[in-house]
């Protein structure tokens, strides 16, 4: 089941579940006990918003070794944690914005967890029963700023700098095994992993962070970055593929001067 946030033909912003080429919509997203409103619209007449409205973006540094070596560093001995706002985040279709504070803007290509239920000192062994299923994610880096501010807030938190979607894949529908994730830019591939190659799993990831934040409904965690990190320039299109969910596509431009 493939379950979307849509602008429907009035303009109201609604969750819906995509059925062939309609969309069933719902009163409200079903990790917080959603139900079809009756409604439904053609999927071609709606527009595909952010999948997801997250408390918190939740992200993971350095979760895969070979991309932990080309950053100059090693795999951390624990989750390695921060931030991006939840005003970064941009709808599929959307294009990222390079601000002009940074000459160095990166692509990273990311498996992303939406969470189920409300998670607070989860076991590992219990953790994946909080997971409501996955979408692709862009953890659009200003690399410069990253090096330069020592805290990653600010390279990490553009507008636009979390591209999402373009839905959400319930996890007991995700074919089994590794989850495969690629990034491309302008078709090229650039990035290419698997869960199996992270340090820290999806499990430990989500009982990790429940011990240091309470984890909402709706809340998304990235669970780091393959190695192939490179650069965006205006008019490329960055795509994040993950297997079993599909393909998120966005442009990318200058930022429009400030008026
Ligand atoms: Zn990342």
């Amino acid at each position: 089941m493939a379950w979307v946030r849509v602008e429907d033909s009035e303009g109201a912003i609604v969750f819906g579940r995509l059925r062939g080429e309609q969309i069933e919509l719902f009163d409200g997203p079903p990790w917080a006990g959603g139900r079809p409103d009756g409604r439904s619209i053609a999927s071609g007449l709606a527009r595909l918003l952010a999948p997801v409205t997250p408390s918190k973006i939740v992200c993971v540094g350095r979760n895969y070794l070979a991309h932990a070596k080309e950053m100059g560093g090693e795999v951390p001995t624990e989750p390695l944690l921060f931030l991006k706002p939840p005003s970064s985040l941009l709808a599929p279709g959307g294009s990222i914005e390079l601000p002009a504070a940074s000459a160095r803007v990166e692509h990273e290509a990311e498996i992303g967890v939406v969470i189920g239920a409300r998670a607070r000192h989860v076991p590992v062994s219990e953790a994946m029963s909080y997971v409501f299923g996955y979408t692709c994610v862009g953890d659009v880096t200003a690399r410069d700023l990253q090096r330069k501010d020592g805290q990653w807030t600010r390279a990490k938190g553009f507008d636009t700098f979390c591209p999402v979607g373009p839905w959400v894949v319930e996890g007991r529908e995700m074919p089994p095994g590794p989850i495969v994730v690629e990034g491309r830019v302008n078709g090229q591939v650039r990035q290419h992993g698997t869960s199996a190659e992270m340090a820290f799993g999806v499990a430990a990831l989500v009982a990790y962070v429940s011990d240091v934040m309470t984890l909402e409904p709706g809340d998304l965690i990235a669970t780091g970055t393959p190695e192939g990190v490179g650069p965006l320039v205006e008019g490329d299109r960055f795509e994040v593929e993950i297997r079993g969910v599909g393909v998120l596509s966005v442009g990318v431009r200058r930022e429009p001067p400030i008026e």
